[in-house]
């Protein structure tokens, strides 16, 4: 295979396994925001060249929080645009007719004046533009039009510090033209680097470490990893920081199990930083987008951070999922909680249960707790959590969600409630149509992309459930994405709810 095929077919892989991770994917264009009346953009045409500079009004925004304007009888995106605003806009007539903002001639009400204004919107703060309020309303919109054919969603729970949320952080490493390292996220769809020193939303000691590591690269002869040419070392480096615990795990992931100069890096690392608590080494010697390899070796410390959420403590390995903002994920689990209506006589199953969080917070007003989860790294945590919080009431097991409902609903187990946390694709009908089978009394389902949690809440309620309940979250400020838990009650049980 060429270069450039290799890359396609490795951007094609990004695309897909996006789709699995999750983080919710960009939502289709929402059908009410229409531009209205007739183009009010003015061609400031420049003969001969592919770009023009036009002067629009913005007339409403996309799902993914662009601002819509009218030209040429097209409607086009713009990207930091909002409603009412009036700006000249760069657009490329080549191709899709990308644009670019370049000043706003009077900006809007709803625009917000970050704390700093180093961001990149194609690094995932595409609505950090928009003040609070505006946010609030945007995705309070967005769920609603999802939710309509199950009801009005109740007012979404905010984040009152919307800032630096996120306890979770992977940049990426490679060289620019001049052939300096470089750190930084991908470009969407993309292998392209887009170099970022620091975001609105990562954890700033997050972001320095990140630095440090790239300053001590050069100095210690440490390459970049190349993916054209699978020369060099350092791929990605990946840190999670308890927010609560205050404990920092640090990953090198790298192409090679070869570390040159390994003790002097980490006893160099742990000098400028010794907030650090685990160093680990992960190997990724494979030709996609997984950020991880299999292989991992500790470096430093135990391998693991604790972290607390909702009164327990949980260890989280390198490879488990764990909710990047805890701050809205006690909110988000406590209403979860609330809609189960626990008395402490029910089975409840916590399926997709990573490290066992909602699981075990739940076990304190159950009866009993059956958590099953996929990743063999956050199923040994989910156990090591249970012991950790002397918890006698949860089992955890390994497998596919889906298969596991089926085989519980062949043996003629019982469960009264179903939590379901699926990833960003959604759950499947082997898991739905057993859940059919088994009967809970409720069903509460967690997922942070409310398409498909709808899709799989309109299989549920055309076989026999009723939603009681939709309570949006905001998990992710400054981003598009929104989180939601709903309620669902077997119509039977509805009349008594
Ligand atoms: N409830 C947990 C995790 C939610 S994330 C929490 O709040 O932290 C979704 C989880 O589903 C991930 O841990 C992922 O590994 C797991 N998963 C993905 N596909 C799965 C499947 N088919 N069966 C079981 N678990 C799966």
């Amino acid at each position: 295979m060429t270069k450039q095929k290799n890359r396609k077919s490795r951007d094609k892989q990004y695309q897909s396994e996006k789709k699995n991770s999750k983080q919710p994917p960009p939502q289709r264009n929402q059908k009410n925001l229409k531009s209205k009346g007739k183009p009010s953009a003015t061609d400031k045409k420049q003969r001969g060249q592919n770009n023009v500079t036009i002067e629009a009004t913005c007339s409403g925004l996309t799902s993914e929080g662009k601002g819509i304007v009218q030209w040429e009888g097209k409607q086009l995106e713009v990207a930091n645009l909002l409603p009412g605003e009036t700006a000249e806009v760069v657009v490329s007539k080549k191709g899709r007719f990308n644009t670019e903002l370049k000043r706003v001639i009077n900006p809007s009400e709803d625009r917000s004046n970050p704390p700093f204004t180093y961001y990149h919107e194609d690094a995932g703060c595409q609505i950090h533009h928009m003040n609070d309020q505006a946010q609030k309303r945007f995705k309070q919109k967005t769920i609603d039009e999802l939710m309509k054919p199950f009801g009005k969603p109740d007012p979404i729970i905010t984040m009152e510090h919307p800032y630096g949320y996120r306890n979770k952080n992977v940049m990426t490493f490679g060289l620019n033209n001049e052939r300096q390292i470089v750190s930084g996220l991908y470009a969407p769809n993309t292998h392209r680097i887009i170099p970022m020193e620091r975001s609105l939303l990562h954890d700033p000691k997050a972001d320095e470490i990140i630095q440090t590591i790239k300053g001590m690269m050069k100095s210690f002869k440490m390459q970049p990893y190349n993916e054209d040419t699978g020369r060099g070392f350092l791929r990605h480096v990946l840190i999670r920081v308890g927010k609560f615990s205050g404990e920092i795990m640090v990953v090198l992931v790298a192409a090679s199990p070869v570390f040159k100069g390994k003790n002097n890096f980490i006893k160099a690392l742990r000098k400028t930083h010794p907030e650090i608590t685990t160093i680990l080494l992960n190997i990724n010697d494979r030709n996609d987008s997984m950020v991880l390899g299999d292989q991992e070796k500790v470096l430093f410390g135990k391998g693991t951070i604790t972290d607390n959420l909702c009164g327990l403590e949980f260890e989280i390995s390198a490879k488990s999922f764990y909710q990047i903002n805890p701050v809205q994920t006690e909110k988000l689990y406590k209403k979860a909680i609330e809609m189960a209506e626990l008395i402490g006589e029910e089975t409840v199953v916590d399926a997709y249960c990573g490290i066992g969080t909602i699981g075990l917070v739940a076990s304190q007003k159950a009866g009993k707790v059956i958590g099953v989860e996929l990743n063999k790294d956050a199923v040994r945590d989910a156990i090591r959590n249970s012991k950790r919080n002397g918890v006698k009431n949860a089992r955890f097991y390994q497998g596919d969600a889906g298969e596991f409902m089926v085989q519980m609903a062949a043996r003629g187990e019982n469960a009264d409630v179903v939590i379901m946390d699926p990833p960003r694709s959604g759950s499947d009908e082997a898991f739905l149509s057993s859940v059919v089978k088994l009967q809970p009394k409720r069903v509460v389902y967690v997922s942070c992309n409310p398409e498909t949690q709808a899709r799989d809440m309109k299989y549920l309620v055309n076989n026999g459930y009723e939603v009681k309940k939709i309570q949006p979250v905001d998990m992710f400020p400054q981003t598009v994405h929104v989180e939601a838990v709903t309620k669902l009650v077997r119509k039977e049980e509805a009349g008594n709810q």
